[in-house]
């Protein structure tokens, strides 16, 4: 234990100063030398806790000791056993929260960087066109996929390897979901996304674009032609916090507003026209990752000043630790204990928001301090308002799928094996559990595939 390095070795990152004035990564990730010094900080213990306390159980003491080896490409094939998209998890992963937070070095020091290492490996495979040879022995039965975020790629390319021939349908021109949508491309490069799904397509996954089920194809349709149906179609509708003054200009949910910079490419005007609001003094409510990926594009978009809005403090923030670090390094600033009571607007558009002060009392359901509002309140002056309180499953489609049983949210009911109440007809995601993580529709792909292999065994015999 005395031999090893109490500190993490740190990732190369670009400065502030120079990083807000683009979209391009910020952490730019471990040379080969670094990965190397990193992982082997590694204890190896006999009871790796990471692997447990990770929802798909990736195998990380052995990537790690593959790394402190040197045989990357070794490191690159363990990781890929369990994750199909490892650049992007690597990249996106709660780690804090996960496998590093279990790590027996942060006992006493920083954890291993497991989330950088993984990063790496991922990218090294990619630089160097090492992919993953796959044995595949066809089988007749076809499956399809809605939705193509990581709980459809995960779990197309879980049935595509033992055999099914699997089709994805999106409604998007672009597949990938929030992973293409939504996180933006300093956080999570575009590349990355459309290189881990170009994967898929390599082993015979078909990807349909620009088609919305439910609209373009009816879901009966799909029912008649596939023997069975994953539904993995997210949670993309936005919740609003019902003030007064959200109908003005200037107001957006954080998805509207991300979907237009991101994926429309807002931020690359005149090459790409699409219209956004750059807004000079930004109100985001909300101070999740969501929050934070909106306040830190609307500062590379110009904003002057970016306030994130939060009724609680940031220590209970659902963001990632990293985010927020870097969301302050950037500039954002965080008014805390504070509840938006009304968007005050001039000539239509948004002038001001007023804010109710909060302490917080016991705590809720979620385990967190409830904001209670006092009487007293302030105002500040902003042109534009982000709303990043969650999202709910898109009703357009869940209304033409009256059969499948919702809760009272519109989230899909399914038995412990991910199947909903209809018999071959699987949901999985944002979709069954509302806001939730990106390891964790990964985990329910994986999860409804290997159920959804069980049911067409049983089906066959
Ligand atoms: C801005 C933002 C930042 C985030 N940051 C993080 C983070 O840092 N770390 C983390 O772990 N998680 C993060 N999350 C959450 C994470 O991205 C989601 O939990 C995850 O993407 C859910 O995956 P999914 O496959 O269930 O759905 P999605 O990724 O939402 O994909 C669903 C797909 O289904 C398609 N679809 C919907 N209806 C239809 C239809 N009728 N026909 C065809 N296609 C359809 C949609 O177009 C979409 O492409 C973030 C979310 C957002 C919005």
């Amino acid at each position: 234990m005395s031999k090893v390095r109490k500190e993490r070795v740190p990732v190369r990152k670009r400065p502030p100063a120079e990083r807000i004035k683009d979209f391009d990564p910020v952490v730019i990730g471990y040379s080969e030398e670094d990965a190397v010094s990193e992982a082997r900080r590694c204890l190896e213990c006999k009871e790796p806790f990471c692997t447990k306390e990770c929802p798909i159980h990736i195998r990380i003491k052995e990537m790690i000791k593959a790394i402190a080896e040197e045989d990357f490409e070794k490191a690159f094939y363990i990781v890929k056993e369990d994750n199909p998209i490892p650049g992007i998890t690597g990249r996106v992963c709660p780690q804090e929260l996960l496998c590093e937070h279990v790590c027996a070095l942060g006992k006493a020091c920083e954890p291993v960087s497991i989330g950088k290492l993984e990063m790496f490996i991922a990218d090294w495979a990619r630089s160097k066109g090492v992919e993953v040879k796959l044995n595949i022995k066809d089988r007749p039965e076809r499956i399809a996929i809605i939705g193509s975020g990581p709980a459809g790629i995960t779990c197309a390319y879980e049935l595509r390897k033992t055999g099914y021939q699997v089709t994805i349908f999106e409604a998007l021109h672009k597949a990938g979901g929030v992973l293409q949508y939504g996180i933006p491309s300093f956080r999570l490069p575009k590349d990355v996304v459309d290189y881990e799904i170009s994967s898929l397509q390599k082993i015979g996954v078909k990807i349909v674009l620009n088609t919305v089920i439910g609209q373009n194809i009816s879901f009966r349709e799909l029912q008649d032609s596939y023997d069975a149906i994953f539904i993995a179609t997210g949670a993309g509708a936005p919740r609003f916090v019902g003030i007064e003054g959200e109908e003005l200009n200037g107001v957006y949910s954080a998805n509207e507003f991300l979907i237009r910079t991101v994926l429309m490419k807002a931020y690359r005007f005149p090459e790409y026209d699409t219209p956004v609001t750059r807004g000079s003094r930004v109100a985001v409510i909300g101070a999740g990752n969501v929050a934070m990926d909106a306040a830190r594009c609307a500062l590379r978009m110009g904003a002057r000043d970016v306030y994130i809005i939060y009724r609680r403090t940031m220590e209970h923030s659902p963001a990632r630790v990293e985010e927020v670090e870097h969301a302050r390094e950037e500039g954002v600033k965080f008014m805390e204990l504070a509840i938006p009571k009304r968007i005050m607007g001039k000539d239509g558009w948004v002038a001001g928001i007023e804010l109710l002060k909060a302490r917080l009392g016991p705590p809720d359901s979620s385990g967190r301090p409830q904001p209670i509002p006092t009487e007293e309140s302030e105002v500040s002056e902003v042109d534009t308002v982000v709303e990043a309180i969650g999202t709910v499953p898109n009703r357009l489609f869940l209304d033409r799928i009256p059969e499948i049983e919702k809760d009272r949210w519109g989230a899909i009911k399914t038995d412990e094996k991910l199947m909903t109440n209809v018999k071959g007809i699987f949901a999985g995601g944002d979709a069954i559990r509302g806001n939730a993580t990106v390891i964790q529709a990964v985990e329910d792909g994986k999860n409804a595939a290997k159920a959804i292999h069980s049911y067409l065994l049983q089906a066959t015999r």
